[in-house]
């Protein structure tokens, strides 16, 4: 145990992956840990999306918008072979939300990433375009773009990276105990094996404060609010290459996303949970997403017809708002102890761990004094 890390990792989720990548590209020395698959968690049972978030605009939540929308830009561009730009089509749907909204929404949408290679978004007649997918009464749609991507390859090919800049990457192995012992952080895991190092980064998403409280032994003063998302998976309901974003009357949305060519991926419910452990979709959110398609699709769907389904739960801030307008932004949470610094990190999207992980190297540079290299990932593809 004699080599001093100068990050330590909890967690190789997108969040834990990126930073590590990011770091280990600058030269630093790092050792990640999960204690599972590599994006194994959160960062493989989300809705796969690159995107800006066109419904955070609804909760003002303008800067984050932004900052996904120039991200899905600098991530399209360096996962171009995971990833792909999706047209997602929004029936006008009557008391819902009124057509003005829409359109001023998709127009901040266009603009508020600054250039784009994705195309815009424009209003059509739905019973021309697609007469045979949706119900009679769906006349006007609205077309945006945003991008789907594997999420878990994502991830992994982040840690790769890493792996290939001199980064220790360990799978199926737990952090059991994090403790400062002289002038180090002495990590033990699972396999027994004890490392050292200067920082140590708790990116354990939905695990955040069962990490820090059982395992670091510090009391958290940051909520974190969990949230499950689930999705099913049936035979694909449609053979065009289109998604749609359907209005819910509980002003809630759900997409229906075309699927590894054969499938169409209906998500997502919002369920408050008191556990981090993923407990899979219950029957009343089954019953949630089939209503939700069954009211605009002209097929209709029953509980036989999903082939699959999955769930995933959301590590999100408190900022004491409801389920589906709590923020999707991130915050960190730098601690000293004994002059060694911890930085938890809350909250995040898949689309913006590359900004975040770039942010983190840049609050840590005081700790890191010899790291020479500045922001390097915009520019880097991943393979
Ligand atoms: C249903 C759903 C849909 C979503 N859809 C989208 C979307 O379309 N687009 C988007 O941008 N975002 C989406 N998100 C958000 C996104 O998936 C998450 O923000 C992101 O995956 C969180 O990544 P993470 O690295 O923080 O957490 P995780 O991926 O959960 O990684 C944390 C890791 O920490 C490990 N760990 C925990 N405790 C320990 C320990 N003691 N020792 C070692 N390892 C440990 C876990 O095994 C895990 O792998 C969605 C989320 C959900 C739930």
């Amino acid at each position: 145990m004699s080599k001093v890390f100068d990050l330590f990792i909890i967690g190789g989720g997108i969040n834990g992956a990126g930073i590590a990548r990011d770091a280990a590209g600058r030269g630093l020395s790092v050792c990640l840990a999960d204690k599972g698959e590599i994006g194994g968690a959160t960062s493989s049972w989300s809705t796969k999306l690159v995107h800006g978030g066109l419904r955070y605009l609804e909760n003002y939540e303008f800067k984050l918008v932004r900052e996904s929308l120039k991200e899905r830009e600098i991530v399209y561009k360096i996962a171009r072979h995971i990833s792909k730009p999706i047209p997602f089509i929004i029936p006008y749907a009557d008391k819902i939300r009124p057509a003005w909204l829409i359109k001023i929404g998709l127009f901040l949408y266009d603009n508020l990433g600054g250039k784009s290679n994705i195309p815009k978004s424009k209003t059509f007649d739905l019973t021309k375009k697609f007469p045979n997918i949706l119900k009679e009464k769906y006349k006007t749609g609205f077309q945006y773009f945003d991008i789907q991507i594997d999420d878990k390859k994502l991830t992994k090919l982040n840690a790769k990276d890493a792996k290939r800049n001199n980064a220790k990457i360990l799978e199926y192995n737990k952090v059991n105990k994090a403790e400062i012992i002289g002038n180090e952080w002495i990590i033990s895991l699972e396999n027994d094996e004890k490392v050292k190092s200067k920082i140590l980064i708790n990116a354990s998403g939905p695990w955040i404060n069962e990490t820090l409280i059982k395992n670091i032994k510090i009391k958290s003063k940051k909520k974190i609010r969990l949230v499950k998302g689930s999705h099913i998976i049936t035979k694909k309901l449609y053979k065009e290459n289109v998604a749609f974003t359907f209005q819910n009357t509980d002003k809630r949305i759900i997409f229906v996303i075309p699927y590894k060519g054969k499938f169409s991926l209906i998500g997502t419910t919002e369920v408050e949970v008191k556990s981090p452990e993923n407990k899979g979709i219950s029957k009343k959110e089954i019953r949630y997403l089939i209503q939700s398609v069954n009211n605009y699709l002209k097929k209709q769907i029953r509980t036989k017809d999903i082939v699959d389904t999955y769930s995933g739960i959301r590590p999100l801030i408190e900022d004491f708002n409801t389920a589906s307008k709590v923020t999707r932004d991130y915050v960190f949470d730098l601690k000293i102890i004994k002059k060694l610094p911890l930085l938890n990190i809350y909250g995040g999207k898949l689309t913006t761990y590359r900004k975040l992980s770039e942010k983190v190297l840049i609050d840590l540079r005081k700790f890191l004094p010899k790291t020479k290299k500045g922001p390097w990932t915009d520019k880097k593809k991943l393979f």
